[in-house]
């Protein structure tokens, strides 16, 4: 009997009848013949109201007790969708993370996981019932509970499906899939049938938050078969597998060789941060970025300007949302290393192209610069890797971007 894990995501378990309508795809799956274990967030946005309370009480609350408090949520769903399930006449039970020993470590907020002990959920299968487990939490060795980090319910089912080795992970989410671009910003963008591990992680880290990073991560390295799907429909969605596949002998849409993109994608929390006529002598950069990491302020973009007079400017970006952590830290260090001074602009977005066809076409950096140019948007930084194209511009320019990107290279509906 092939066996289905299943991930409701916190608008498909939102409220009563929602958690309804999730009960009966969940026993509709099952009757098809199928074992099924079901993973659920918390309903709607009742981890930011908790964590919001939280910060009520304190600016700075214990981080222990602020998972003994998020994992409340999945309780309330996990409970909830059994009883449904139970009203429908299936067989269900539901278990909490640490019931089923989803081992992490004792990182409290953003816990790793270490294993699981799949036998009780195996046994619960046995019985013919559906299990339900709550996603986004665990249990330490110190037998304190911990969560996974936001959006962690997705890694719970990626996890659970490695483990019990299931024929495919379901991830229902209140989009129809993996798009081309943000439809809400590009009308023509165009749902994706396939696409690989490695697209869908520059795409989750460029911006198109529909899955926790990490997750993918896990589905790459333990091959699960990943498919993302509309909770609210029966549409098909995206299957995110080993490499996307195209039939034998099919000619790609646009011709044998033409560079396949096979999204564009952008991220306005971007901040840009220039430390200004930096000494240019060896163990510089090494000093302003291991000063930052040690900040644990991540790093994109980095440029070096040319050396003038033994001068130079040094260029990087890191997350909008860490700006103000980050420039007193960088501030500091341009006065011991004695630069002239430290500029910084949150009116900066990343715009990125993104395919896996794009490692044998030297032409596609050369056709994105001259596209942009054509638009007139100034390009401020460049990022290249096997799979992805990233530009830095103004924020403002980013719509104009992306929807000239996207015609540039062929996708979505014409
Ligand atoms: N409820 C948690 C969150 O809001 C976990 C999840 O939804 O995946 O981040
Ligand atoms: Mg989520």
């Amino acid at each position: 009997m092939p066996l289905i894990v299943q991930k409701y995501g916190g608008s498909s378990v939102a409220d009563v009848g929602k958690i309804k309508n999730v009960a009966k795809r969940v026993k509709r799956t099952a009757k098809k013949g199928n074992k099924v274990v079901v993973v659920v967030s918390a309903p709607g946005d009742t981890t930011d109201r908790l964590l919001s309370s939280a910060y009520e009480i304190t600016a700075h609350p214990s981080e222990r007790e602020v998972d003994m408090l998020l994992a409340t949520g999945e309780q309330i769903s996990i409970s909830l969708l059994t009883m449904a399930l139970h009203s429908l006449g299936c067989p269900a039970i539901s278990f909490t993370g640490p019931q089923v020993r989803i081992l992490t470590d004792m990182a409290h907020t953003k816990a790793r996981i270490l294993s699981i002990d799949t036998e009780r959920i195996k046994d619960e299968l046995k019985k013919g019932k559906v299990v339900v487990v709550a996603g986004f939490q665990g249990i330490s060795r110190e037998e304190d509970i911990t969560t996974l980090g936001r959006g962690g319910s997705d890694t719970t089912a990626v996890a659970l499906a490695a483990s019990l080795k299931a024929a495919s992970c379901e991830i229902y989410t209140d989009v129809e899939g993996i798009y081309t671009a943000d439809p809400r910003m590009v009308p023509s963008a165009e749902r994706l049938k396939k696409i690989s591990y490695d697209e869908m992680l520059e795409l989750s880290s460029l911006g198109a938050k529909v899955m926790q990073l990490r997750s993918v991560e896990l589905a790459k390295r333990y091959n699960v078969k990943l498919h993302v799907r509309p909770s609210f429909t029966n549409k098909e969605g995206t299957m995110i597998t080993k490499k996307r596949l195209r039939p034998r002998g099919a000619l790609p849409r646009r011709g044998l060789e033409a560079p396949e993109v096979c999204g564009v994608t952008y991220d306005k929390n971007q901040a840009k941060i220039t430390i200004q006529s930096v000494p240019d002598r060896p163990g510089i950069a090494s000093v302003i970025f291991s000063k930052i990491a040690k900040k644990n302020i991540n790093v994109d973009m980095i440029i070096q300007s040319a050396s003038l007079k033994g001068l130079t400017d040094v260029s990087f970006t890191v997350a909008g949302t860490d700006l103000k952590k980050a420039l007193p830290a960088i501030k500091e260090i341009a006065r011991r290393i004695k630069a002239r001074g430290v500029a910084s602009s949150k009116e900066v977005a990343k715009v990125s192209i993104v395919g896996v066809g794009m490692r044998s076409h030297p032409g596609v950096a050369a056709r994105m610069f001259s596209c942009l140019a054509k638009k007139g948007i100034n390009i401020e930084m460049i990022s290249t890797s096997e799979i992805k194209i990233s530009c830095v511009i103004g924020e403002k320019e980013v719509k104009k971007a992306v929807r000239s990107l996207h015609k540039e290279f062929g996708l979505g509906r014409s």
